[in-house]
């Protein structure tokens, strides 16, 4: 024990023949020559070199030994060392110095034009490399395209750290495969990919989201690849010419709410991946990079760049992850971590385990035309292809005034009845379905995810009643005790509602919510009953919070201790004519006070 050995494997073969959407190890023709490469995801590393396949387990460190055509170039992962002629042919060693997962080992080879760029990132500078096929007669588009990632390293690096391979290189060569793969340091990728700015910003993203941290299981593919497409929208967010991120992030979520990727979520279950055919033929295939896009995007938009961006940050360089793999819930520990412990339990559960989305609807108003502005959650619906009951929501809502004043807040609707200031951390979570922020100035229009920032759909519509009417409170003996009802009108806010109840008429002590009725379009109800009221004389007061967000109270209905000895106030406010029944007399005529 605690010995070093070595074993020497002597491997050799056909590797098998594959079907459906597993690649392996090919050899085609493409661009009139012949070409060699290698796309292991998700199972075909083991194809073609002798391997233990196993996230949680990576190999320390490579070296590759390609023997060629002295007319082809090799290309793979990490740094070329030495190229030695051997008659016709060359034989050419590369060094890789990062752990590795296997599915990210890959080469190719065929008759290469390379393009060497160099990057300087925190003052290291290293060399970016393009290997195009000689077969490719117009290329300059291509490299443009390409060269944008020069930028984009930089950028990724200030968010997320620090490009994971800075000691050795980022290349991108042409395969036989149509899409782009993300071999560690060395970016595989179709011709027509070579000019896509997304798919050249996807795969440097995954350097970090996939490649420096893997996913633990490919359960949890969508800790790469949710980033990873969301990094092409970041990419057009700070480097030019590479899109418009508004339209990107428009792709993603029209994606997810599609029919057919709204009743998957971002964590694949194990029957959907047992072979590369299996899951990259799902719909989880293509749920992971849209929804998981928009999962990102929502933390960053719950959380704020600077918390957000710190947590990524954190994750990628936890050294229990760095270099080695994560789950969805050590990415959850990270971002909570930056929420001061916020749970984000039914967050995940709801976009990552769950699928679906929410459509909200949100109401707004300012109270006296001032520089407020008061929210609440009128309503939220859920596709049927969720099965979550409530999905917590990421509520972002543009706010302009007349003057051109335009501001960007953020909401969290945890429950419906419970909604959280969000954008900078998550703040002021309280029971009540008003928010209330404080403006510079008075808010004219109000639009419900105007950058496209979050998966659920919604709107915002300005409130013409602008307050809580009461139209009744009443309080009835019951067999034991007594039941307070509130009777709002129908277009007020819907509010948590408080019975306070007191012995004096002075000092008040909550009894508890007021269960909210099924609403009309004519009123809405709270009930609540008080099974033990005091002896003597019970005071009664509901307290709900207003169309500014304080709390108020309805007027006082007193009970006394002895049946028949007692009156409810039949109109509350009181208006002109004042009704007193005695309730425990049925059918009695109210006495009508002018
Ligand atoms: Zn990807």
């Amino acid at each position: 024990t605690n010995t070093l050995d070595s074993v020497v494997i002597n491997y050799y073969g056909v590797p098998p023949a594959v079907a459906g959407q597993a690649e392996g190890y090919q050899l085609k023709t493409v661009a009139t020559f012949p070409m060699i490469y290698s796309l292991s995801e998700s199972y075909e590393d083991r194809d073609w070199w002798p391997c233990k396949a196993d996230m949680q387990d990576r190999i320390d460190s490579l070296d590759i030994i390609i023997s060629t055509p002295s007319a082809h170039t090799p290309t793979t992962n990490g740094v070329l060392v030495s190229t030695v002629t051997a008659g016709a042919n060359k034989i050419s060693t590369f060094k890789h110095r990062y752990p590795i997962p296997t599915y990210l080992v890959a080469v190719g080879v065929t008759r290469y034009n390379k393009t060497t760029r160099s990057v300087t990132i925190n003052g290291k500078t290293m060399p970016v490399e393009y290997f195009i096929s000689q077969g490719r007669t117009s290329t300059a588009a291509a490299i443009t395209a390409m060269d944008k990632c020069l930028q984009e390293l930089v950028v990724f690096s200030e968010k997320w750290g620090e490009y994971p391979f800075i000691k050795e290189k980022y290349g991108m060569y042409e395969f036989g495969w149509g899409g782009g793969m993300e071999h560690q340091t060395n970016s595989a990728m179709g011709w027509s990919t070579m000019s896509s700015p997304g798919v050249i910003a996807h795969e440097l993203a995954h350097q970090w989201f996939g490649d420096k941290v893997t996913f633990s299981t490919w359960n949890h593919l969508w800790l790469a690849e949710g980033f990873a497409r969301y990094g092409e929208a970041m990419a057009a967010e700070f480097v030019s010419g590479t899109g418009n991120p508004v339209s990107i992030r428009q792709g993603f979520k029209t994606a997810s709410q599609s029919t057919t990727l709204r009743g998957f979520g971002c964590y694949i279950p194990n029957a959907s991946i047992t072979t590369s055919d299996v899951l990259w033929s799902s719909n989880y295939g293509s749920s992971v990079y849209e929804r998981g896009a928009m999962v990102v995007s929502m933390l960053r938009t719950l959380m704020g760049d600077d918390k957000f961006f710190q947590a990524c940050r954190n994750y990628l360089n936890d050294p229990a992850l760095a270099y080695k793999s994560a789950s969805t819930q050590d990415l959850q520990n990270h971002m909570e971590a930056m929420l001061d412990g916020y749970d984000l339990t039914p967050f995940f559960n709801a976009y990552v385990y769950g699928s679906g989305f929410p459509t909200t609807s949100v109401n707004w108003f300012n109270p006296s035309n001032g520089k407020v502005l008061n929210i609440a959650i009128a309503s939220q619906t859920r596709t049927s292809a969720g099965s979550t009951t409530y999905f917590p929501n990421v509520i972002p809502l543009r706010v302009q005034g007349a003057g051109g004043e335009d501001t960007l807040i953020v909401l969290y609707d945890i429950n419906g009845n419970t909604l959280a200031k969000a954008g900078r951390g998550i703040t002021g979570v309280g029971t009540g379905n008003v928010l209330s922020y404080s403006l510079s100035f008075v808010p004219t229009t109000v639009t419900f995810d105007p950058y496209v920032t979050t998966l659920s759909s919604g709107s915002a519509t300005k409130l013409t009643v602008l307050d809580l009417r009461v139209t009744d409170f009443t309080v009835q003996p019951a067999a034991t005790g007594n039941i307070a009802q509130l009777t709002l009108d129908g277009n007020s806010l819907n509010s948590a509602v408080i019975l306070e109840r007191s012995g004096d008429g002075v000092r008040y002590v909550e009894l508890g919510a007021m269960t909210e009725q099924a609403a009309t379009s004519a009123e809405r109800r709270y009930v609540l009953h008080d099974a033990k009221p005091l002896a003597g004389i019970n005071y009664y007061r509901a307290k709900y919070r207003n169309a500014s967000g304080a709390f108020v109270y309805s007027k006082v209905v007193t009970m006394g201790s002895k049946a028949g000895s007692y009156f409810t106030l039949l109109t509350n406010p009181a208006a002109k004519v004042i009704r007193l029944g005695n309730p425990s007399t049925a059918g009695s005529k109210p006495t009508q006070f002018m």
